[in-house]
């Protein structure tokens, strides 16, 4: 795929341009800061790539737009409280423009209410290898930031929690950022080992309530 980046392709409004102030933005950053490290938000034309959220109360906080996750400052985190993916349209609280794919997180958020963490990240060992290592991978190429991009997604989204967008990089998924972050890790070292314990990219049902008391008898 392009490597160039040329901006977000949806409207932004902002609700308040103030900074954001969460508890957790230090969680969030801890682990950009790993991507950074290990390579997953590689420098493009016009940005970088990679971008993580997680889940608040009113919507989620995400990275900024073209931001180089190495070295964030407080203006480098925006709090998404509306979104339309139809009207391609965002609303948000910040002082900068959302990353590009904040209608894929979004998305995945509004399909998936047990995932509290997204993180997408760039792993040219995942790309290279991801047929070896039998991971879900989406059908066809998107380009960034489109609706056609999380209209392959949706077609994977609901069995797993870690998949690889085609000729682009990856989504993993969490109930918490740690989770999110430790499975991204996990992938991008099995790259080398090539071994990958399907259960941690399964997405596994929640037990019923009459299969758990049942489970529980046993
Ligand atoms: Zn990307």
């Amino acid at each position: 795929m392009s490597s160039q980046y040329i901006g977000t392709k949806f409207q932004t409004v902002f609700k308040d341009k103030n900074i954001i102030k969460n508890k957790n933005i230090s969680i969030l950053t801890k682990w950009c800061n790993k991507f950074a490290e290990l390579g997953l938000s590689p420098k493009l034309i016009g940005g970088f790539g990679g971008n993580l959220s997680y889940r608040t109360a009113k919507g989620f906080i995400i990275t900024a737009s073209r931001v180089n996750l190495k070295n964030l400052s407080e203006n480098d985190f925006v709090e998404i409280i509306e979104a339309d993916i139809l009207s391609k349209k965002v609303v948000v609280k910040g002082t900068n423009l959302p990353s590009s794919e904040s209608l894929l997180h979004y998305y995945v958020y509004s399909q998936r209410p047990e995932i509290n963490a997204v993180f997408h990240g760039h792993d040219e060992n995942v790309l290279q290898k991801c047929n070896q290592l039998k991971l879900p991978i989406t059908e066809r190429e998107q380009p960034y930031g489109s609706v056609e991009l999380i209209e392959e997604v949706g077609k994977i989204l609901q069995n797993y929690f870690y998949l690889v967008l085609k000729n682009h990089g990856f989504l993993s998924l969490g109930e918490t950022m740690d989770k999110a972050g430790n499975l991204a890790l996990q992938i991008h070292r099995s790259t080398d080992t090539l071994t990958v314990t399907n259960g941690c990219i399964l997405h596994s049902t929640p037990l019923t309530h009459s299969e758990a008391s049942a489970s529980e008898t046993k």
